[in-house]
């Protein structure tokens, strides 16, 4: 039963005093019973349970007259202790204990892929996940491929994306080039019906003119002519011209 620090686990020897005399041990959470001897309190707790007496001096001990002693439990976790890790060389005090182990490079963890199983040294995890059978993934590009062993070779993302991008502005481009011809043809086309516009136009006012000025210059002469010549007949052509 070890209810305290392993006195291996220490740079330096520690103190005597700092023993748990039930364990022989570091003490871990000190407690003080009325005789004034110190245990760890899972040491002393379990020793009660069979008897009721301090097992350093045989007085009666008061089960709830304990007390944990917390300056004690403060400089114990303060003592540099070694990694327990082999081949790590890392020291540092007792209390930084957890944050040591949960970061150093020489901790064995269990591969966090499903079905693996295996422990491996936290600064080898990178390398046995990349060529773990049971290694799988989401596509961290976002596509929501799960990805396996078998498959992440074959999947691309980016290039997909890459040949999509690709293919869309290439369509995009010849769309552009299609417009932009278009509007050239467009244009061409408006060019020459405006020039055809303004020749009509042109020939219009042209032919309005004329047509005003002969218009009445030829009245003047045809119906005096009519008048003049058939005057029988000029109820129809007089009516006629006139309308
Ligand atoms: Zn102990
Ligand atoms: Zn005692
Ligand atoms: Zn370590
Ligand atoms: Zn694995
Ligand atoms: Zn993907």
């Amino acid at each position: 039963m070890s209810g305290g620090y392993d006195v291996d686990l220490f740079v330096d020897g520690p103190d005597y005093e700092l023993l748990c005399t039930i364990c022989r041990c570091v003490l871990r959470c000190p407690v003080r019973v009325a005789c004034n001897h110190v245990f760890c309190k899972t040491c002393i707790l379990q020793w009660l349970r069979r008897q009721e007496t301090c097992p350093c001096c045989r007085k009666p001990i008061n089960p709830s007259c304990m007390f944990v002693m917390y300056k004690l439990s403060k400089s114990i976790s303060r003592l540099r202790i070694k990694c327990i890790n082999e081949g790590c060389l890392a020291t540092f005090p007792l209390s930084d204990e957890f944050l040591h182990s949960s970061s150093c490079p020489f901790q064995r963890v269990l591969c966090p892929h499903q079905g693996c199983g295996s422990l491996v040294l936290r600064s080898a995890l990178e390398v046995h996940s990349q060529h773990c059978q049971h290694w799988s993934q989401i596509c961290p590009m976002g596509c929501g491929t799960q990805l396996t062993q078998a498959t992440q070779p074959q999947h691309n993302c980016y290039r997909q994306l890459r040949q999509q991008v690709e293919a869309q502005r290439q369509s995009h481009r010849a769309i552009a080039g299609a417009l932009s011809r278009k509007m050239r043809r467009m244009q061409t086309a408006m060019t020459h019906v405006r020039r055809q516009v303004a020749l009509i136009c042109e020939s219009l006012e042209a032919t309005g003119e004329g047509q005003e000025g002969e218009e009445g210059e030829v009245e003047g002469d045809v119906y005096e002519g009519f008048e003049e010549e058939t005057t029988g007949e000029s109820s129809t052509s007089s009516s006629s011209s006139s309308s």
